[in-house]
């Protein structure tokens, strides 16, 4: 039988070299054709790098502004008329996040023609001075990009004032797919492929980790998708700056993108887990299935596909429900455990940089 074959040529010529780190073009093309030793090869190297524990964080987004001078195609959350959220406004989110034990605030918003990297650094400061322990992870690469055009300042100079004022990581989201051809098309007026890279490794290279995110199934073809995820992992190499790699499937409903299309949730998504897995193993060791995209159930199955962690409470998400998703805003600590102890795997709480965060019984109860 084919299949038989393929994974003994799997177990003896690739697995050994895709173990140390070196999983090829043509190594990942022959698993995908086999999603079922896909499957069990990334779970047996989820294990290896990350165990049986399935983390979570507490944490709430701030999307403290709708409009924005942008114009990619697959945004369903830019209005004209939007709003601008005060600084007292984003501190009463940030005292709701903290009742609720939030370790993060999430923060990212649209473009603003007049915002400087001071505007950025003023969110930072204000909460940071009332709530000096809450981690913030915010603004993307292309955030950091707008802030250092508008204040004629380069990368380094521009994370560093963030950084002073306390921003704790980045989500490494804005890449989408990092290929040139994709991005003209889908959305034109982003930083480059190039760009982004040096936003992120700049930030590595200042003690700012980030996150790493692939935005997949629109008009990318395989070999794209699987390019994205190689340079994910060069860079990782060379920094050791990415904290976990999030695929994000593509949202079709309300945006240019999407029009005329439906998607329909399943194989290909856990294939992308899998295959995101093996090829930035050892390098990479956190894999998140985002239940906000996937749904609760398909989330699941990404555990068994490759996937060790479930991202964020995310109280009040907005970004992917305004592109269709209907998975909700909030998902309490408790069904998070749910989840994660149907399929056998032990729920942990984690904090924004994957450090343990003990929590006392509540976290089983409804209450929690
Ligand atoms: S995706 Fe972000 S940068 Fe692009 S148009 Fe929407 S809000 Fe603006």
């Amino acid at each position: 039988m084919q299949t038989k074959q393929e994974l003994r040529n799997i177990r003896d010529d690739s697995a050994e070299s895709i173990e140390a780190g070196n999983c090829t073009i043509d190594d990942a093309f022959m698993l995908l054709n086999n999603p079922l030793i896909l499957f069990s090869f990334a779970d047996s190297l989820r294990k290896k790098a990350a165990g049986d524990r399935v983390t979570y964080v507490i944490n709430r987004n701030i999307n403290f502004t709708n409009m924005c001078i942008g114009t990619c195609k697959f945004c369903a959350f830019k209005k004209e008329e939007g709003y601008i959220m005060s600084i007292p406004e984003i501190l009463e989110k940030t005292r709701a996040a903290a009742k609720i034990n939030a370790t993060e605030v999430c923060i990212q918003g649209g473009l603003l023609p007049d915002w400087d990297v001071f505007d950025y650094c003023n969110i930072l400061e204000n909460i940071k001075n009332e709530f000096p322990d809450m981690h913030i992870h915010a603004f993307s690469p292309m955030e950091v990009y707008h802030a250092s055009q508008n204040s004629n300042m380069g990368y380094k100079e521009t994370l560093s004032h963030l950084k002073r004022s306390g921003l704790g990581s980045m989500p490494g989201t804005a890449a989408e797919i990092l290929v040139d051809r994709v991005r003209e098309e889908i959305c034109p007026d982003k930083l480059t492929a190039n760009e982004w890279m040096e936003v992120i490794k700049t930030a590595h290279n200042s003690g700012i980790p980030t996150t790493a995110t692939i935005m997949y199934g629109h008009i990318e073809t395989l070999q794209e998708r699987i390019e994205h995820i190689m340079l994910i992992r060069e860079i990782q190499k060379k920094t050791g700056g990415f904290t976990e790699f999030v695929p994000l499937p593509f949202m079709p409903s309300n945006n240019i993108l999407g029009m005329g299309k439906s998607v329909s949730r399943g194989i290909e998504d856990l294939k992308l887990h899998a295959l995101a897995r093996v090829i930035l193993y050892p390098y990479v060791k956190n894999i998140q299935a985002s239940w906000v995209k996937l749904g609760r159930e398909l989330a699941q199955s990404a555990l068994t596909c490759g996937a060790n962690d479930l991202g964020g409470t995310l109280m009040e998400e907005q970004i992917s429900k305004s592109a269709g998703s209907t998975s909700g805003e909030y998902m309490a600590p408790f069904e998070f455990e749910g989840l994660i102890r149907q399929m056998n795997r032990l729920p942990q709480q984690r904090d924004t940089l994957y450090g343990v965060v003990s929590r006392g019984r509540e976290s089983l109860t409804p209450s929690g």
